[in-house]
């Protein structure tokens, strides 16, 4: 494959998805003044306009998903689940789960998200498309199967994750990046040998003791379950690091026959919600990496969903960055890098670099680099 073949997923009604008023994350109430909550969808409007506006967007096949209908949720949702999403969406406000809040049109828009990356994702393995980018709301990797949680109503790289199994994959890798520890990712396979989680998060930031390095899967999924909870103030070349040494070489063990990416951008070193310092090249550089490492292991079989991103001013590179990449192109002009490129920080640090150090010595997959890989591994297709 040498010119990449990607696709665009989104729709109209997933901007049209809003948690209602607050301040922040949370909801108006006892000294809570009236804002608007994060992840209200102008801000990714203006983001997919930005892709469109800087000509990336012509690189790519816009595609209009359809949603998920109840079989697909069910891969990973209870339908208790499902009613009380559907229930409080009809009401027109109120809260799905816990800090999940809802409008009118949030049932459906979530239906679209994971219809996104189900559809996305059983095109790429049908060959339609190399690789794919669901620009999708509400974001979903901290949905549990019987519970809405922090404004994720559905688990939409989950539910792709068991539809391209559905569709006849065995192993699945699924990197997400997003600043927070996706609880709900983790659970849903935490005793499945068969899916790979890595999750590269700001130790400690939400959900409060989820996402540790001493979780990592149990049963039959024993060492597929793989956290780096990277401290506060990492920035590019810790993430760069964890990448190369960590995700890249866990991969080749794996074997997976699809790359799933939950790609949220809060990250990003303007975000209000976390407290890392990527940049637009350090979002262009994993997302290259993560490209070539399909291409290597997947047949180039890879699938992109944004999750999180609050920051209003940079949200909007860092997805233009992000689809740069997956369409081969160079990392675009960054009005904003020369206030994060330079800071020190910057530099893989002493105690970040002791976080892979761990990974390296103890995890299953990365000790057992110099034997052959694990049995039934490089099958995954
Ligand atoms: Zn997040």
């Amino acid at each position: 494959m040498s010119t990449p073949d990607p696709a665009w997923y989104s729709h109209e009604l997933c901007f049209w998805h809003d948690p209602g008023p607050g301040s922040g994350y949370v909801p108006v109430g006892p000294g809570i003044e009236p804002l608007r909550q994060f992840a209200v969808d102008p801000d990714l409007r203006r983001a997919e306009g930005l892709v469109r506006a800087s000509g990336v967007m012509d690189r790519f096949t816009a595609v209009t998903p359809t949603p998920a209908s109840d079989e697909d949720l069910r891969l990973v949702h209870t339908p208790e689940h499902i009613e009380r999403v559907e229930a409080a969406s009809a009401i027109g406000a109120g809260d799905a789960g816990v800090y999940a809040h809802v409008n009118y049109h949030s049932a459906q828009a979530a239906r679209l998200a994971a219809g996104a990356c189900v559809q996305a994702t059983t095109d790429v393995l049908d060959g339609r498309f190399h690789r794919a980018y669901c620009l999708v709301r509400p974001p979903g990797h901290h949905a549990e199967p019987d519970r809405a949680m922090a404004l994720c109503l559905y688990n939409n790289v989950a539910i792709a994750a068991r539809a391209a199994q559905r569709h006849g994959v065995r192993r699945v890798l699924i990197l997400d990046w997003d600043v927070h520890h996706g609880n709900g990712i983790q659970r849903v396979f935490y005793e499945d040998p068969d899916v790979l989680y890595i999750s590269i998060h700001q130790d400690g930031l939400f959900p409060a003791a989820s996402g540790l390095v001493m979780e990592t899967g149990a049963g039959a999924g024993a060492g597929s379950t793989l956290n780096v909870p990277l401290p506060a103030g990492s920035g590019h070349e810790a993430y760069l690091a964890v990448v190369s040494r960590v995700v890249e070489p866990a991969a080749r063990a794996f074997g997976p026959g699809l790359i799933l990416v939950a790609a949220g951008v809060d990250a990003g070193g303007h975000d209000p919600m976390g407290r890392m310092m990527c940049t637009s090249r350090t979002l262009h550089a994993m997302t290259s990496m993560m490209c070539r490492l399909a291409g290597e292991l997947t047949g180039g079989r890879i699938v992109f969903a944004h999750e999180g991103g609050y920051s209003a001013w940079y949200q909007p590179t860092l997805v233009l960055s992000t689809a740069s990449a997956i369409a081969g192109l160079p990392a675009p002009y960054d009005p904003f890098l020369h206030s994060l490129e330079h800071l020190p920080g910057q530099r893989l640090q002493r105690h970040q670099n002791r976080v892979i150090e761990h990974l390296e010595a103890h995890h299953p997959l990365l000790t057992e680099q110099s034997a052959p890989v694990r049995p039934g591994a490089r099958s995954g297709r």
